[in-house]
C-alpha cells in the first residue's frame, strides 16, 4: 500500500473524470486524473527543493486547493506535512519551527510576511517557498515512494488549550481509519457526495472531517479560503454541497444570516458539528429547517473522530456526544485506570486504528498517555448503558474542594444564565482550608452592575454550595487561544497567588 498518495492515484484510474477539487473563488476545478497529475508534479517540485522521506514540510495559508494537493504531494515522497495556524504570532510559529525542524516553510500570498517573521525568529533554518512555486511545469514526475500504514503523514499541533501545543503524529493508517469511520458512521459518505472545506485546514477537524474522507471515497471538495457566514451559506447552495462540517461558533454565526431561507439547501443531507459543545438553540435552528444535524467528539490525537451523535438522538440525548465510531473502543476509568460503572464520571480512554502514534519529540508523554494500550484523552466523561458518552470537563480543570469534585463547566453553565454575565471561566485556586477554592472569573455585559456577592448568591440558589464560587474576579475579556478555547492555565497563574476579592 502507498498511503495517502494512492487514494488519488487509484481514483485517477477508477474514476478519472470525477470531480475532485473546486476552488470556490476562481471556480477552477480538477478531476481526479488532473489532481493526480498535479500532485505528482508538486511532489517533483518538493523533491527538487530537497524534501525527502521523513522530512517535514510546514504549510501556512488560507484554505486552498494548493494546500490539499501539496499534502498529497508530500505524502507521495513519504514526507510529513505540518499545517500551521495562521492566527499564531511569529514567535509561536517560530516555536513550532524549532520543534518540528521542517525542511521547507510553504506559504501563500496572505501570510508571506508572517512566515518570514517566524522563520527569522526560529533558531532552525527553514527555506521559505511560495505555494504557487510548486506548480513548475518542467518538474519531472517521480514514482510514488512506498509507504507503510505506520509511516507518519501529518504532524498536527493540538490547540494548546491546556499547555504548549503538542505535535500529534498521524500516520497514513490513522487517516485511512478515520476515513473508514466517517464513511460508515452516522449518515455515511459516498462518491456522490461533496463537501465545502471552509473550517481551517490547519485544524484536524477542518482537514479530516469530510475533506480527507471525501477524497478517499472519490467525492468532490469545494475549497473556500475562509469562513464568512453569508458567503458560506451561498457556497453551500451554489455548489449543491451534500455534507458539511463546522465548529459550533460557525454554525451559530451562519444561522444568524438574514434571509437564511432564501438559500437553497435541498442538496444538503448531513450537517456535522464538533470540537466544542454545541448550544441547543443552534441545533434546533437547523433541525427545525428539516436538516439532518449530527454532533461529534474528536481530538487531534484521534485523527479526529471518536464519537458521533446521530441526528435522531440529537434531541433525545442532548448534551451527549454520542457513541464511539465503528473502529474505536471506549472506556471510562478511575484514577487507577479501573473501569467505572455505567453513569459514573471518569477519564475517557479510546483505542483503535485512528489513535495517533505519538507526540513528536515527546516519547515520555506519549508513553504515559497511551499506557496500557489505551489513549488517555484527559477528558472526563460518563457513558450510559447504551454507550452514549457525555463529556463532563477536562481532567486538568476539575476542582477538588473540601474533598468534593467540582466540574467547572457545570458552574459556568449556571453563570451563563445570569443576564449580566457575558463570559465566565471557573477555576480552582489553592486554598488553605478547602485544598482548592472555586473561583469564577467573569466578564460582565457592558453597563452591568452585578457584584461578586450577587453572583455567589445566584449560584448558591441553583447548585450545591460547595460547587458555587467562593471568590469572583472581574475582567474585561477572558483569555482565549487562537482557536477560541478558554486558557484556564493563564487564569490560574494570574490569580493563584493574589488575595481573594470575596471569600466565604
Ligand atoms: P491541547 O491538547 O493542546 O490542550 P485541545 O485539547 O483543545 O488542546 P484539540 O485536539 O483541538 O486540542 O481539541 C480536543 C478537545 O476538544 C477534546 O479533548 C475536548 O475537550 C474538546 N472537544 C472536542 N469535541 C467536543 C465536543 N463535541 N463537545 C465538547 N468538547 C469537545
Ligand atoms: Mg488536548
Amino acid at each position: 500500500m502507498t498511503g495517502l498518495s494512492s487514494w488519488i492515484t487509484r481514483r485517477a484510474v477508477r474514476t478519472p473524470d470525477a470531480l475532485a477539487l473546486v476552488d470556490a473563488t476562481t471556480g477552477a476545478s480538477s478531476t481526479y486524473a488532473q489532481m493526480a497529475a498535479t500532485c505528482a508534479r508538486r511532489a517533483a517540485a518538493l523533491r527538487t527543493r530537497g524534501v525527502r522521506r521523513g522530512d517535514r514540510v510546514m504549510v501556512i495559508g488560507l484554505n486552498s486547493t494548493a494546500q490539499l494537493e501539496t499534502l498529497f504531494a508530500a505524502a507521495r515522497l513519504g514526507a510529513i506535512t505540518v499545517p500551521v495556524n495562521f492566527r499564531l504570532s511569529p514567535d509561536e510559529i517560530a516555536y513550532l519551527i524549532s520543534d518540528s525542524t521542517p525542511t521547507l516553510l510553504l506559504h501563500d500570498d496572505m501570510f508571506a510576511e508572517l512566515a518570514a517573521g517566524a522563520a527569522d525568529a526560529a533558531p532552525h533554518h527553514v527555506d521559505l517557498v511560495h505555494l504557487d512555486a510548486l506548480d513548475e511545469p518542467e518538474a519531472a514526475f517521480g514514482d510514488e515512494e512506498p509507504v507503510r500504514d505506520d509511516d507518519v503523514a501529518l504532524i498536527m499541533y493540538t490547540s494548546g488549550t491546556t499547555g504548549k501545543p503538542k505535535g500529534a503524529m498521524l500516520t497514513h493508517g490513522n487517516l485511512e481509519a478515520n476515513a473508514v469511520n466517517i464513511l460508515t458512521a452516522g449518515e455515511g459518505l459516498t462518491p456522490k457526495d461533496s463537501t465545502l472545506a471552509v473550517a481551517p485546514l490547519f485544524h484536524i477537524g477542518g482537514l479530516a472531517l469530510y475533506v480527507l474522507p471525501m477524497l478517499f471515497t472519490g467525492g468532490a471538495v469545494v475549497v473556500a479560503p475562509a469562513f464568512d457566514p453569508a458567503g458560506t451559506l451561498q457556497l453551500l447552495a451554489k455548489h449543491r454541497i451534500t455534507v458539511h462540517f463546522m465548529v459550533p461558533a460557525m454554525w451559530d454565526a451562519m444561522s444568524k444570516v438574514p434571509d437564511f431561507d432564501d438559500a437553497d439547501l435541498s442538496a444538503l443531507r448531513c450537517l456535522l458539528c464538533g470540537g466544542a459543545p454545541c448550544p441547543l438553540p443552534v441545533i434546533d435552528f437547523y433541525q427545525d429547517k428539516g436538516l439532518t444535524f449530527m454532533e461529534g467528539f474528536g481530538m487531534t490525537e484521534l485523527s479526529p473522530a471518536a464519537a458521533i451523535l446521530e441526528a435522531q438522538y440529537v434531541r433525545s440525548h442532548a448534551g451527549s456526544v454520542g457513541r464511539a465510531v465503528p473502529l474505536s473502543d471506549v472506556r471510562i476509568v478511575d484514577g487507577d485506570d479501573r473501569e467505572v460503572l455505567a453513569g459514573e464520571v471518569g477519564e475517557l480512554l479510546i483505542s483503535g486504528p485512528n489513535v495517533f502514534v505519538g507526540y513528536w519529540g515527546l516519547p515520555a508523554v506519549t508513553a504515559q498517555e497511551k499506557r496500557g494500550g489505551w489513549f488517555h484523552t484527559g477528558d472526563l466523561a460518563r457513558m450510559d448503558e447504551d454507550g452514549f458518552i457525555t463529556l463532563v470537563d477536562r481532567k486538568k480543570d476539575m476542582i477538588v474542594t473540601g474533598g468534593e469534585n467540582v466540574y467547572p463547566i457545570e458552574v459556568e453553565q449556571v453563570l451563563y444564565t445570569h443576564p449580566d454575565v457575558d463570559d465566565a471561566a471557573v477555576i480552582g485556586l489553592p486554598d488553605e482550608t478547602w485544598g482548592e477554592g472555586v473561583t469564577a472569573v467573569i466578564a460582565l455585559r457592558e453597563g452591568a452592575s452585578t457584584t461578586a456577592e450577587d453572583l455567589i448568591t445566584y449560584c448558591r440558589e441553583r447548585i450545591a454550595h460547595f460547587k458555587s464560587p467562593r471568590r469572583v474576579e472581574f475582567v474585561d475579556v477572558l483569555p482565549r487561544n487562537a482557536t477560541g478555547k478558554l486558557l484556564k492555565r493563564d487564569l490560574r497563574e494570574r490569580y493563584g497567588s493574589s488575595a481573594s476579592a470575596v471569600t466565604r
